[in-house]
């Protein structure tokens, strides 16, 4: 039924209703009725045309018009519903919602990523990619949700992924992705299998010259010749197995990163056992080391081989980096809630923008002086591995021509 056909026979029934209510109300006084008799009918004539007026009507509001019946029957856009915005807002990484093209909507990453302008403009200009936008144009909205690369976006170097995900009647929700990071973990993974490769395959390389030259001899060498070969084989084979040692210290200590350490030690102790360690050593200059170790027990938890290790190459450090002579002061001291191990020496020290590289696997600021010392390249990557396990803080300080200090913070804990 129409909505004025309705409302046309609504208002007739009660026309006809109060007509009959009057002409039966004169009829009474006609008659000559009391006037209580009158009122009586008149009330119960109006509550009858009540009745009459509210059986006519129809149940529920009427429609305005055809078209908002449409409208409210029509699948309604997730886009525009009031959780999708709260829910975008809350992604840390990039997403935009589009309508046929035209970006609707946009969270803080998108916008700091691609700019405020992007809201209202089209996708395939806001992202500013040529396989983006090639992508976006071809884009079947009933096809399964894939992967695009974006190599170099958005500055040369850096890559990201794009996902769509195709709602109905155009709309569309992209996540962008950031993968750099993941890249660059990667390219450091292979990086260090190439380097580690690469100073395995040099003492090799000598080990393998000398012992065929000896054999091409055939027993002709004299004794100091031979004997200088063999001292220089023996070198290199210590310097793989060193290596080697170091390799796979490296890898345990990556290994155990984030298991904090539960177990209590006595740092001093540990610091004086390396010590005497390293004054036993075949070392050129175990004598120099110079200790002012505060024996009162730091209470500290920790990995007692580990931290031996740390204390072992920061001071191995100092004694092949500082001149032959000149003291290698090793220090431990409590300062408030921390325990602090620091080790100086009087050498050449280390320019200023070596100093954030230091403890990047393999790096050494002299190559070959780094060799010629029996240095591996890996000694302060492991002291930076374990001072972080122990949730320490390494500091490197140097003075061109004057020397070096070393110091790890270790925060005090436990009832060792
Ligand atoms: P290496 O086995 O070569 O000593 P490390 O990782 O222990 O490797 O140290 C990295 C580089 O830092 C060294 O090659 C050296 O150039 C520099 N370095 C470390 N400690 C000192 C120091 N006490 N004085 C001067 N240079 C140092």
């Amino acid at each position: 039924m129409r909505p004025a056909q309705a409302m046309f026979d609504r208002l007739s029934s009660l026309a006809v209703a109060l007509t009959l209510i009057v002409i039966a109300i004169i009829f009474a006084a006609l008659a000559g009725g009391d006037a209580l008799s009158i009122a009586i009918l008149a009330i119960a004539g109006i509550v009858g045309a009540a009745t009459v007026y509210s059986a006519a009507a129809p149940v529920g509001p009427l429609p305005a018009s055809a078209d908002s019946l449409a409208a409210t029957t029509a699948t309604p856009s997730l886009l525009r519903h009031p959780d999708f915005a709260l829910w975008v807002d809350q992604e840390r990484e990039p997403l935009i919602g589009t309508a046929d093209n035209i970006v609707t909507i946009a969270n803080d990453a998108a916008v700091r990523l691609l700019g405020r302008h992007i809201v209202g403009a089209d996708i395939r200009t806001a992202i500013r990619h040529p396989a983006a936008t090639e992508w976006l144009s071809q884009l079947h909205d009933d096809g399964p949700i894939e992967t695009l690369n974006l190599v170099d976006f958005p500055r040369p170097g850096q890559r990201w992924t794009m996902r769509i995900a195709a709602l109905s009647g155009g709309d569309r929700i992209i996540f962008l992705s950031d993968r750099s990071a993941i890249d660059a973990a990667d390219r450091m993974r292979s990086d260090f299998v190439a380097n580690a490769s690469h100073e395995l395959r040099t003492p090799l390389a000598a080990i393998l010259g000398y012992v065929e030259t000896l054999q091409d001899m055939n027993g002709d060498a004299d004794l100091p010749t031979r004997n200088r070969f063999l001292s220089i084989i023996d070198r290199e084979a210590r310097r793989m197995q060193q290596l080697v040692i170091d390799l796979l210290s490296i890898s345990r200590v990556e290994a155990d990163r984030f298991r904090r350490p539960t177990t209590p030690v006595d740092l001093a102790a540990i610091v004086r056992n390396t010590v005497a360690q390293l004054r036993d050593s075949e070392d050129a200059r175990p004598m120099d080391i110079v200790t002012t170790i505060d024996d009162a027990r730091q209470p500290m938890l920790g990995d007692e081989a580990q931290l031996g290790q740390l204390a072992h190459n920061i001071v191995s450090n100092a004694m092949k980096y500082g001149r032959p002579g000149t003291p290698v002061t090793v220090e431990l001291a409590r300062e408030g809630k921390r325990v602090r191990l620091s080790v100086s020496d009087e050498g050449d020290g280390i320019a200023a923008d070596h100093l954030p590289r230091l403890t990047e696997r393999f790096y050494r600021v002299d190559e070959a002086r780094s060799r010629s010392v029996g240095g591996t390249g890996l000694g302060l990557a492991i002291v930076k591995h374990i001072s972080e396990r122990h949730q320490g803080q390494l500091d490197i300080e140097s003075e061109q021509g004057k020397g070096t200090r070393v110091s790890v913070s270790f925060p005090l804990g436990g009832d060792a």
